[in-house]
């Protein structure tokens, strides 16, 4: 008997959702993006994201399945997952797409991409900053690559993304911003554009140039 509880306990263990660590400290986007934000942002919102979507699968074969993999075959009705899958998965892309150097500019097969696109690098901040000033209320301006390299901008609302079905937007996620009054009303208020201007400080092309290379 002891066995047998002590198994499941493990299998629920092993299987759970874990809150991503973060890649540099709280403070190493400022003045971008402000330590108070980031820390209560990732420990509170991500990590509540992230517990309640192990809340929404647990004991379901769900369990197993990939966050991309649940998201992708979503039941867009069930509420819990829609929004707790959603963070849980949004949320772990946009920490990664951050850098605290912020030095970093695009370059290669995706900067190729973009401007096949968008024309100009310009082209293209213009058309993702209009996503993001633009969702109304709480949401999510994406950069998305299609199967053969077309690259797209869109927005989602709530925590919505593309890889979801029936959403407005589709291809895979390989840039993500959260326009959330979250995650940036401490700092900016209601200044959302200016904390837009202020991400394309902090974007890590390499990492978003290696999601583009992986998904296109
Ligand atoms: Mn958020």
């Amino acid at each position: 008997m002891i066995i047998v509880d002590l198994g499941k306990h493990l299998k629920q263990i092993l299987m759970a959702f874990e809150l991503p660590q973060l890649n540099y400290a709280y403070d190493a986007l400022e003045p971008h993006i402000d330590a108070r934000t980031m820390e209560i942002h990732h420990s509170k919102h991500h990590n509540g994201y992230t517990n309640n979507l192990n809340t929404a699968i647990a004991g379901t074969d769900l369990e197993t399945k990939s966050i991309e993999t649940i998201l992708g075959d979503l039941d867009m009705s069930n509420k819990a997952l829609r929004n707790n899958g959603g963070g849980f998965y949004n949320h772990s892309l946009f920490w990664n797409v951050m850098n605290p150097e912020g030095k970093e500019a695009l370059s290669g097969e995706l900067k190729d991409a973009i401007l096949l696109a968008y024309g100009t690098f310009e082209d293209f901040k213009s058309a993702f900053s209009k996503a993001a000033a633009t969702q109304f209320g709480s949401g999510w301006a994406w950069l998305c690559v299609h199967k053969g390299g077309k690259v797209e901008v869109c927005s989602t609302p709530n925590q919505d993304n593309p890889l979801m079905p029936g959403v407005s937007c589709s291809g895979t996620p390989i840039l993500g911003l959260d326009v959330w009054e979250h995650a940036y009303y401490l700092n900016y208020q209601n200044r959302r554009p200016d904390y837009i201007e202020a991400f394309f400080s902090v974007i890590n092309w390499t990492e978003v140039e290696k999601r583009f290379s992986v998904a296109k």
